[in-house]
C-alpha cells in the first residue's frame, strides 16, 4: 500500500490540530492534473501518476513539469 502525500498532510494537519483552537479546521485540498514533458515524443502530455507511461506514445521516459505542488486552498476555523 502507498501513502499519498495528501494522505501524509492530512494526517499531519489532524495531529497538529488536535487540542488546539482550530480544531474543528477543515483542510481542503485540490488535485492539480500532472504534467509531464515526454523524452520519446518530446511531447507535454497530463499524467495521473508520475509513473504513468507518456499517454501519446507510450514511452516510460517522462519528466514531470507540475502538478506535483500542493496549495492550500482555503482553511475555515469555526
Ligand atoms: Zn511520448
Amino acid at each position: 500500500m502507498r501513502v499519498s502525500k495528501k494522505d501524509a498532510l492530512a494526517f499531519c494537519f489532524d495531529v497538529v490540530m488536535r487540542g488546539s483552537p482550530a480544531e474543528s479546521a477543515v483542510l481542503e485540498m485540490i488535485d492539480l492534473p500532472g504534467r509531464a514533458q515526454c523524452f520519446d515524443c518530446l511531447r507535454e502530455v497530463d499524467i495521473v501518476d508520475r509513473l504513468d507511461p507518456c499517454p501519446l506514445c507510450g514511452g516510460n521516459r517522462l519528466l514531470p513539469v507540475g502538478g506535483d505542488e500542493m496549495r492550500i486552498k482555503d482553511m475555515e476555523v469555526s
